[in-house]
């Protein structure tokens, strides 16, 4: 059986044999462990493995693996990559550090509002359906810039940058479109001088980490790859 140990090494040397590839330096890209569905103690395992950000998808399982491992919260960094409804940013915004899901204005105001005083801003992304599924959440496209330029002035946010869940393809080529067209967004956003210190590409994952560095990733979210199948 592979232990998280053995994964963790090799999700490292993926990460810096694609920097060295792309010629890019070999600690730019952050390795997100994706915990959802594992257990609070998976993550205590993976944390001893040197991992300090974990990235959660389901807002409830992650408000409770944040308490059973609230003797760490200092030394974890959480993020929500999951979909946020608005009953519940409250919660997410005491909670977490970083929401790379934010999908329209309105989630966005109301964590700016309800983000404690005491807590730095909370680091937010825009998730962008970059490959145009009908079915994906995410902003279009072309909805993307306005809504960044009223993030991006919200007091208790921190507009980051990015994020995308391209759909699955079979070809590394075909992997790299989604990847880079969204690159191509961010640099259109970091035109504009208020939007400048964007410095956030949340993409790839367990399949296509490699491309995902190529077209300049910046954060990579891996669940399998690093834990096993999900059950
Ligand atoms: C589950 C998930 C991941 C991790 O996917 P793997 O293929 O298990 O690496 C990354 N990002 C999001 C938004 C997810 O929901």
């Amino acid at each position: 059986m592979t232990t998280i140990v053995t994964s963790v090494q090799a999700i490292r040397t993926r990460l810096t044999k694609a920097c060295i590839q792309a010629g890019r330096p070999v600690d730019g890209v952050t390795l997100l462990a994706v915990s959802k569905t594992r257990s609070a103690d998976a993550v205590r395992a993976a944390h001893a493995c040197g991992l300090s950000r974990f990235g959660e998808n389901y807002v409830q399982e992650a408000l409770d693996k944040i308490d059973a491992l609230a003797d760490l919260r200092d030394r974890l960094e959480w993020h929500l990559i999951g979909p946020l409804q608005s009953n519940k940013t409250r919660a997410i915004a005491a909670a977490v550090d970083w929401v790379h899901s934010i999908d329209r204005l309105k989630i966005a105001q109301r964590l700016s509002e309800q983000r404690p005083p005491h807590l730095r801003p909370l680091q937010v992304c825009l998730q962008v359906n970059i490959s145009g599924e009908a079915s994906k959440s995410g902003l279009a496209p072309d909805e993307v810039l306005a809504v960044a330029e009223q993030v991006a002035a919200l007091p208790r946010l921190q507009l980051r940058g990015l994020m995308s869940i391209p759909e699955p393809a079979d070809t590394p080529q075909a992997r790299r479109q989604p990847h880079r067209a969204l690159r191509e967004l961010l640099d259109t956003l970091k035109a504009r001088p208020a939007l400048a210190r964007l410095d956030t590409l949340s993409m790839g994952m367990s399949d296509d980490l490699e491309e995902a560095v190529l077209e300049g990733s910046t954060l990579v979210r891996v669940g399998t790859a690093l834990f096993g199948a999900r059950g």
